[in-house]
């Protein structure tokens, strides 16, 4: 131990405070600059619009999830029940709150979000023809998927395609010169 306490609060602070807060408050003054969340929400944002890592997350918190169910007593189970019904009763039921979540507002953010988790990996551009794939057409969302990410540089779609049809154009040239040969 230094001997160093937090500016902020007083609390004791070892010689790796570069800062001299203590590590809440030194995270709470980085979280407070809007550089640093930028940079942050940007990293993250290109993270989960690279493919498959909104899904294998999703797969992640969900088997995080039953794992922490599968460690609950049947008490806690219950206890986290009826914190759900209490919940329901006291809040989610009264007609201000539903009138809230209802709103033209609330209605058209959650369609935001929705497009956002369904889309947010598809270029703005190409949503109305995947949508078109999806809904008019019968592909399933992994096929759709696949075919507007055959027009996205940088996906292995892509670079499937750029590579089937170079093989192609090679095997074309390759039966013209043979039908040609004499
Ligand atoms: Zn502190």
């Amino acid at each position: 131990m230094s001997g160093r306490t937090c500016s902020q609060c007083g609390a004791r602070i070892t010689r790796m405070s570069r800062t001299g807060l203590c590590r809440p408050h030194a995270n709470a003054r980085m979280h407070a600059d809007p550089a640093y969340r930028a940079r942050r929400a940007a990293g993250l944002a290109a993270h989960f619009a690279k493919p498959g890592v909104r899904e294998a997350w999703g797969k992640h918190l969900q088997a995080g999830l039953r794992a922490y169910r599968a460690t609950m007593t049947d008490e806690q189970r219950q206890r986290a029940s009826d914190h759900g019904r209490r919940l329901i009763r006291d809040y989610l039921s009264q007609p201000e709150i539903i009138a809230r979540a209802l709103s033209p507002e609330a209605r058209r953010k959650a369609v935001a979000a929705y497009v956002e988790t369904v889309m947010g990996w598809c270029p703005i551009p190409l949503r109305l023809e995947y949508s078109d794939l999806v809904y008019r057409k019968g592909y399933s969302a992994t096929e759709a998927r696949e075919i507007i990410e055959q027009q996205i540089p940088g996906t292995t779609a892509h670079a499937k395609r750029e590579i089937a049809s170079r093989e192609l154009a090679s095997r074309m040239r390759h039966q013209r010169s043979m039908a040609e040969a004499y």
